[in-house]
């Protein structure tokens, strides 16, 4: 196992458990067109217009969990056409790895063109003291590279990409149909509002506030209906879900809790 891939499920657990840092929506319908799957602490998202389906974000690798949530949800997963990945993390983009049970092998693969960069290794994730973290994830050639505001259309389908850095250099939020946005790990939302997205994941914490600050006047003319995080679950207060995105959650402060609803640790499956 990849030293990053063993950070995301052996030591991520760990550090969050009891913080209410993590609390994903249950596998289920959210709205008429959109679905999730959980795999332990992320969603997949799945949405659905005339026949055609179209997923945000690929989940961890060789995680059963999704072939039994699209079956609940009654998801054909070789017909899911498209791929939209807001970066590739290995709970994000491990769903897609080639050295993986590939779980939409049909779908085109679209990614942040200067997200490409930690795929081919030429950025490095992290640095934690003197190590040098690489992504683990490797796609399959003919995935397609989208620039900051691109639009593309799955037949009926708009997709608009919104260039988010913070989190990774190359991170996308995705705004589908004008009504839904889909924010990935740039924001954490809990009852009160949303926040900078935790801060030891991010590259930049303070390039993901001025990204967030930017996502916010560009959402103002919008009439979106709903927000969605990874990670948090998502809301149709879509003010509340920008108002304290020059907050960073300050998870390591003693009896920190950031959801008192979120579930003790998201890593443990029954
Ligand atoms: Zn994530």
């Amino acid at each position: 196992m990849s030293l990053i891939d063993y950070f995301a499920v052996h030591i991520v657990p760990r550090m969050y458990r009891g913080k209410g840092a993590l609390h994903p929506s249950e596998t289920g319908h959210l709205t008429d067109r959109i679905s999730c799957v959980r795999e332990y602490d992320v969603n997949i998202f799945f949405y659905e217009k005339n026949g055609t389906v179209i997923a945000i974000d690929a989940g961890y690798k060789n995680h059963g969990g999704f072939f039994e949530g699209v079956k609940q949800l009654g998801i054909d997963a070789d017909k899911i056409e498209a791929v939209f990945m807001t970066h590739v993390d290995p709970d994000h983009g491990g769903g897609l790895d080639v050295n993986s049970t590939c779980k939409m092998q049909n779908a085109q693969i679209y990614l942040g063109e200067i997200e490409e960069n930690y795929l081919t290794n030429i950025y490095t994730r992290k640095k934690i003291g003197p190590f040098k973290v690489k992504n683990s994830v490797v796609f399959k050639s003919g995935y397609r590279l989208l620039k900051d505001r691109e639009t593309v259309y799955i037949n009926e389908i708009k997709i608009q990409a919104i260039l988010v850095s913070g989190h990774t250099l190359g991170h996308m939020a995705y705004l589908i149909d004008d009504k839904y946005l889909f924010t990935g790990d740039s924001l954490a939302i809990n009852s009160v509002g949303g926040y900078c997205f935790f801060d030891i994941f991010n590259y930049s914490s303070k390039m993901n506030i001025e990204s967030l600050n930017t996502l916010q006047s560009f959402c103002e003319d919008k009439d979106i209906e709903y927000l969605f995080t990874s990670h948090n679950g998502y809301t149709s207060d879509i003010k509340q879900a920008f108002s304290h995105i020059n907050e960073i959650p300050q998870w390591k402060k003693k009896g920190f809790v950031f959801d008192d609803s979120a579930p003790y640790d998201c890593f443990c499956e029954k």
